[in-house]
């Protein structure tokens, strides 16, 4: 079994909140975790995930739609 204690490569923006299991009371600043992306579940710290996610969501500006140019030889 995958440990839960380490975090999936994948990006952060993946996380989805999962169901909490009693023994994870035994770490009450952890929070359950689980990618949507590669479908890992994660104990991480809450509030070191929504720092993230904060940041995360300030550095993401819309992205304008940038039409390529073909190029034309
Ligand atoms: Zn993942």
């Amino acid at each position: 079994m995958a440990n839960p204690f380490s975090p999936c490569p994948c990006s952060i923006e993946h996380l989805n909140s999962a169901p909490q299991q009693a023994w994870m009371r035994f770490f009450p600043w952890l929070k359950p975790y689980r990618c949507g992306n590669c479908g890992k579940s994660q104990l991480l710290p809450q509030r070191a995930v929504e720092r993230a996610l904060t940041s995360l969501g300030s550095r993401k500006l819309p992205r304008r739609a940038r039409p390529k140019q073909a190029r034309v030889l």
